[in-house]
C-alpha cells in the first residue's frame, strides 16, 4: 500500500476551488514531483497534506489507513513533515536547539544537559552532510544550510514523510547540489518525498514520478519521470498539445 495517498480531495475558497477532485499516491522511497503552473493547487494541497486546511470532500489514506488532520501538530506526530524555506528555525537558538526543539519544549531549560544535547543533535547534522558545529548559532547560517537544518529537524521527529514545497527557490546552486544528495540518500533509507519545484532541470535529476496539478485538477494520471520529457511535461502543465 502506498505510505499516503489522496483520494478525490475538494477544496474551494470564496470565489475559486482550488482543488477539485485531485488525487495521489506516494510510495515509500519515492520522490514525487508536484507540479503545475502558478496556482494550480500545489500549496493548497500540501497544506491539506500538513493539516493547515481541512479538505470539503476527499479522503486522506496513511499506510492505508483514514486519518483526519484537524491541526498541523497531527500530521507531525504521524511522521509527515513539511520543510520551509528556513521560516521555522528559532533565529536565536543553536542548531542543536533547533534540531532537538521538541525535546526542548518539553522540559525546562535548566534540566537540559547540554552536552547531550549537542552529541545527539551532531548524528541529524551528519545524516544531512553538513558540515557545522551544533553548537553555531543557527542565525550565522547560509539559507541553503537552514534548509537542510529543517531537514534534519524532520528527521529527529522520525519523519516518514518529507513535504518540500520549492526547497531550492532560495539557495545557491552549490547548496541545491547538496540538498539534493540529501534527498536521495533519505530516499534509500526509505523516506518518502514530494517535491514542489518549478525548476525542469531539477525534476530530472531528483524525482521518481511527477503528478501535474492543472486549474486544481490533476492534468494526468501519475508518470514515471522515464516516460516524460521537457516538452510533455510542459504540454501537461500548460495544457496545450505537443509541437
Ligand atoms: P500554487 O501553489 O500551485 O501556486 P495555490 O494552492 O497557492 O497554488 O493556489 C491555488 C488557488 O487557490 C489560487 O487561485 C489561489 O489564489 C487560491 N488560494 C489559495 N489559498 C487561498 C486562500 N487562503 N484564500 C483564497 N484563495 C486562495
Ligand atoms: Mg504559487
Ligand atoms: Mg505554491
Amino acid at each position: 500500500v502506498p505510505v499516503l495517498e489522496l483520494k478525490n480531495i475538494s477544496k474551494s475558497f470564496p470565489g475559486v476551488k482550488a482543488l477539485d477532485n485531485v488525487s495521489l499516491t506516494l510510495n515509500k522511497g519515492e520522490v514525487l514531483a508536484l507540479m503545475g503552473e502558478n496556482g494550480a493547487g500545489k500549496s493548497t494541497l500540501i497544506k491539506i497534506i500538513t493539516g493547515v486546511y481541512t479538505p470539503d470532500e476527499g479522503s486522506i489514506l496513511l499506510n492505508g489507513q483514514n486519518v483526519s488532520f484537524s491541526n498541523p501538530h497531527e500530521p507531525i506526530h504521524q511522521g509527515i513533515n513539511v520543510v520551509h524555506q528556513e521560516r521555522n528555525l528559532v533565529p536565536t537558538f543553536t542548531v542543536a536547539e533547533n534540531i532537538l526543539l521538541e525535546r526542548i519544549t518539553k522540559k525546562s531549560f535548566s534540566v537540559i544537559d547540554k552536552n547531550q544535547l549537542f552529541k545527539d543533535a551532531q548524528q541529524y547534522i551528519d545524516m544531512v552532510g553538513l558540515n557545522v558545529s551544533p553548537e553555531t548559532n543557527v542565525e550565522t547560517l547560509s539559507a541553503g544550510q537552514k534548509q537542510l537544518i529543517e531537514i534534519a529537524k524532520a528527521l529527529s521527529s522520525n519523519a516518514k514523510i518529507m513535504l518540500l514545497d520549492e526547497p531550492t527557490a532560495s539557495i545557491s546552486l552549490k547548496e541545491a547540489n547538496k540538498l539534493i544528495d540529501t534527498v536521495r540518500e533519505l530516499q534509500k533509507q526509505g523516506v518518502s518525498f514530494i517535491y514542489v519545484s518549478h525548476k525542469l532541470e531539477e525534476i530530472f535529476q531528483i524525482a521518481s514520478s511527477v503528478t501535474v496539478l492543472r486549474d486544481g485538477k490533476n492534468a494526468g494520471p501519475k508518470s514515471s519521470i522515464k516516460d516524460l520529457n521537457r516538452d510533455s511535461l510542459i504540454s501537461m502543465m500548460v495544457g496545450r498539445k505537443e509541437n
